[in-house]
């Protein structure tokens, strides 16, 4: 009840929910009271939480920021969402978002832009926008994310929390609406590292019905939280620490890996060669496995549909048409560009092979150390507005996160302090599914 009336009282500004779902929040605690009420101490049992709105939740509408999917009432619950019910969270209801998750700045939602909780003329940042927002404003302790090329850990950063992409694979996706297949993935947002291991703990693990996910082991990722630090390799990749960086950033940055230094870690420079082409290698594949992926959205078969169609090619074209955003259609050309007869071998073919460049930089890197640290993000959360008439400038912010997701890698983002009133990210990267290290780093910064 007291989320909900925070929920009620702040987010007419911060516009972080599309949906709030009162009733099935109040029943689902007053089934969490029961099961408590028996002496059920599941970890997460009662905790309230909010969806990202990319998440099919059973009978509650699931848009995906879009007006394509702005009737759409999913029959069925994500992988993600089922998980978490059975381990007794709460769901308060689902948050703001990216259309179709494109973008940096939750700017692109059919919804209108949520708003960053330290300065409200600032970006929230996106994709998972609303959810950082809607915890950064205590309006929901935990929340759900999802990160294709850094939409946890981008908003997180933006808005002073902590997020966490894991390794490709770690988590389903089933039931969470595709974007990019090969690189989305889910991951917990929340206040500190050890909330996100405790979310992190209720939906890691293999689905029988996601090809994709991994057969890998599940540790219990809050075991390991207090392990000292002594002795961990820390790599700084030069790459990460160049021209492009704000400079009020760099400090607080360093400032927070000198904690770490104090702890007993040993900073090492290392070298990601291959950084400087995750933009345009991102931007080929992304959108590609996007134009495909959204083909899916006819007019037809559910979501939005067009007025009185003519024949069949006015019901498609219209409806599509109308009900995507500009940026989204923006990837759809570009994607259907990269993969069409006569250019594939020159786009897809050739961003595939430097995608495998990208990778082996880590892969070598790991050799030599135990994580990856740099910042998240070039700067602070900028000002609402700022970059929406420039595309490309949106898609530079992207610089430090769009390589984890292309080499599938976890990494985390962690609250570093403020600079000029703003929080600043610290990015953590692991190597393939060394989650535990990264909550455990965390965890002993915070
Ligand atoms: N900002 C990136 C994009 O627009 C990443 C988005 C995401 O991770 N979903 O594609």
């Amino acid at each position: 009840r007291s989320y909900l009336d925070r929920i009620q009282a702040l987010d007419g500004v911060l516009n972080s929910f599309v949906t709030i779902d009162e009733s099935g929040a109040l029943a689902a605690a007053a089934a969490a009271d029961a099961r408590l009420a028996k002496g059920d101490t599941a970890p997460l049992l009662g905790i309230p939480l909010a969806h990202k709105d990319i998440f099919c939740t059973r009978g509650l509408r699931s848009s995906c920021g879009s007006r394509m999917l702005d009737n759409f009432v999913p029959p069925y619950d994500a992988t993600v969402v089922a998980r978490l019910r059975t381990a007794g969270t709460v769901m308060l209801g689902k948050t703001n978002m990216d259309e179709f998750a494109m973008g940096s700045s939750n700017e692109t939602s059919f919804y209108g832009p949520s708003q960053n909780p330290w300065d409200t003329s600032r970006v929230p940042g996106g994709s998972s926008g609303g959810s950082a927002a809607a915890v950064a404003a205590m309006l929901a302790p935990m929340a759900t994310g999802t990160d294709t090329g850094g939409s946890i850990r981008q908003p997180a950063a933006f808005c002073g929390i902590t997020g966490l992409k894991p390794t490709y694979g770690r988590v389903s996706r089933l039931g969470m609406v595709a974007f990019a297949s090969s690189l989305d993935q889910a991951g917990p947002m929340a206040r500190n590292a050890e909330d996100c291991a405790l979310l992190l703990n209720a939906i890691a693990g293999v689905d029988p019905l996601d090809s994709t996910s991994a057969e890998e082991p599940v540790p219990d990722f809050t075991a390991t939280l207090e392990r000292p630090l002594a002795g961990l390799r820390i790599g700084l990749p030069r790459e990460y620490f160049g021209s492009g960086l704000d400079d009020a950033t760099g400090t607080r940055i360093h400032a927070a890996l000198a904690l770490l230094e104090q702890q007993g870690a040993t900073l090492v420079d290392v070298s990601l060669p291959h950084t400087g082409l995750s933009i345009p290698t991102y931007y080929i594949i992304a959108p590609a496995e996007a134009s495909t992926n959204l083909s899916r959205f006819d007019g037809v078969r559910y979501g939005y549909r067009c007025e009185n169609p003519a024949d069949l090619h006015d019901l498609y074209t219209r409806s599509r048409e109308e009900g995507f955003g500009d940026e989204v259609k923006r990837r759809i050309l570009v994607g259907t560009y990269a993969l069409s007869a006569g250019y594939y071998d020159a786009y897809y073919k050739k961003a595939q092979q430097v995608r495998r460049l990208i990778r082996q930089d880590f892969v070598d890197c790991f050799r030599e150390v135990d994580i990856i640290a740099g910042p998240t993000t070039p700067g602070p959360a900028f000002a609402l507005g700022a970059k929406t008439s420039d595309p490309l400038s949106m898609y530079l912010e992207d610089v430090y996160t769009l390589a984890v997701n292309l080499a599938g890698l976890p990494g985390m983002s962690v609250p570093a302090g403020f600079s000029n009133g703003l929080p600043v990210g610290l990015q953590l990267i692991g190597g393939h599914f060394d989650e535990a290290r990264l909550l455990n780093v965390a965890h002993q910064l915070q």
